[in-house]
This record gives structure tokens, C-alpha cells and sequence, in this order.
């Protein structure tokens, strides 16, 4: 059974919703461009189906928290300008893929990001000892470049409620100020077209070789972000029930 999800966008998500638990959903990596709403629909999918997001900012940032080898090896290495290597990503990965949780499905965020990742995850899964016994599959969500420009470049921020607008599609009422209480949006610094530029060629040269790897598989689709974030769930949803149950065995 599909379930539906109640979406208010100023309201955060309701803890006790009940969790479908009628589809094993598995590792789902979600992929996205800036500004295509890749967090909102990671959460979606985390509430609906009761399982975690696993990104390797947040096991980065716990495992510095805790004072763990890693964390203070990856310290380290950034602290001297440099990138996180494979070998420390992955053992952080896999130190959370042992943890109980995981084992109806994860969404990976950011990982993986590389070929060499995404073979260390395909080959540990593939390991029974690691729950659900399901195979990675990547779901991209794509929306058309002036969209994703509009969506960052028309952001406006209130400082005070920290509502967001958008001056192309979620307008305050009057120009330049918040609804809520009358204070001044701000936009913030890095919501600009170099920027968003920047980060598409990032994006693109990172994702490329992922995609291709998962494609290769059979187990990668692209969900339609040019629409609202129900329509984009659905699609996702769609993306997601297509890639499971047309694995054999
Ligand atoms: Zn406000």
C-alpha cells in the first residue's frame, strides 16, 4: 500500500505519522542540483518510510564531535586545506551502515560521490551481513537550469522568523519585507548566479561518473523536479517502487 503525505511547508514534519512499512525502500541514493529540493524530499522519504539519512557531512561532523581516530584524522587532513580521502569516508560509512537502523533502507546524501566509493559500497552490501540485502539505487532528481536559478537567486530570508520567499513564486505581500512581523528580507551572500554557477559545474562533474556507474547497473532514474514538492515526491516515489520491483530474486 502507498501511503499519502499531508505537505505544509511551514510546518516541520509530525514525528508520530505512521511509517509505511509495507515496502523495503533499501540504500536509495538521491541526487540533485542545487536549489531542486533534494533535502525536503530526503525527508520525506526519511518519515515516511522510518528509515535514516545517512550524509557524510553529518558523520563527519559526529565523528569530530566524538573525538573518534577518524574524525580526528579527517581533522586533520581538512585543517591542512585538503579533501576528506576515500579511505577515511568510507570507514566512516561503513562504521554507520553496522549501526541497527539501516537495516529497511537509508538515504545516502552526498555519498557516493566518487567510482571508487560507490564500488567500496556495492561490494560491503553485498556482504549478508549487511541489512536490508538490497543493492544501492540512485534516483536523480532534474529540474530545467533557470528553474533551479530562479529558486536560488530569488531567495529572501527573514533574520527574524526565518521564513523564506521566493520573489518569482512564494512573494511577501509587500517588496522587501516579511509577512509575519515586518522585518527586512535579507538574501543571502552566496544566492547569486556565480555562485549557483560554480556549484552546477561541481555538481555536474561530480555526479557524472556516479551516474553512469548506476545507469550502467540498471538501477539509476532521473524523477521530474520541475514541479511542486507532492508531484516531485510522487515522482521519486514512482522512480523508487520502479527500480525495486523490477529487480529479480
Ligand atoms: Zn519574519
Amino acid at each position: 500500500m502507498v501511503g499519502t503525505i499531508t505537505l505544509n511547508s511551514h510546518c516541520p514534519s509530525d514525528p508520530t505519522a505512521p511509517v509505511d512499512a509495507s515496502f523495503l525502500p533499501g540504500p536509495v541514493l538521491l541526487l540533485g542540483a542545487p536549489g531542486v529540493g533534494k533535502g525536503t524530499q530526503a525527508q520525506l522519504l526519511v518519515t515516511k518510510y522510518g528509515i535514516p539519512q545517512i550524509s557524510t557531512g553529518d558523520l563527519l561532523r559526529a565523528n569530530k564531535a566524538r573525538g573518534t581516530e577518524l574524525g580526528l584524522k579527517a581533522q586533520a587532513i581538512m585543517s591542512s586545506g585538503q579533501l576528506v580521502p576515500d579511505a577515511i569516508v568510507n570507514e566512516m560509512v561503513l562504521e554507520r551502515l553496522r549501526e541497527k537502523d539501516v537495516q529497511r533502507g537509508y538515504i545516502l546524501d552526498g555519498y557516493p560521490r566518487t567510482l571508487d566509493q560507490a564500488d567500496f559500497l556495492d561490494e560491503t552490501i553485498a556482504d549478508p551481513a549487511f541489512l536490508p540485502r538490497l543493492p544501492v539505487i540512485a534516483i536523480s532528481i532534474v529540474a530545467a537550469y533557470d528553474q533551479l536559478l530562479q529558486r536560488i537567486t530569488g531567495r529572501r530570508i527573514c533574520a527574524t522568523c526565518k521564513s523564506i520567499y521566493n520573489v518569482y513564486t512564494n512573494p511577501p505581500k509587500v517588496d522587501g519585507v516579511c509577512d509575519c512581523e515586518g522585518a527586512p528580507l535579507s538574501q543571502r551572500s552566496d544566492d547569486t548566479e556565480p555562485v549557483f554557477i560554480e556549484r552546477m559545474k561541481t555538481f555536474e562533474e561530480q555526479t557524472a561518473p556516479v551516474i553512469a556507474h548506476y545507469r550502467a547497473l540498471g538501477r539509476f532514474e532521473e524523477a521530474d523536479g520541475n514541479q511542486g514538492v507532492e508531484a516531485v515526491n510522487a515522482a521519486v516515489e514512482t522512480a523508487l517502487f520502479h527500480l525495486r520491483n523490477g529487480r529479480s530474486g
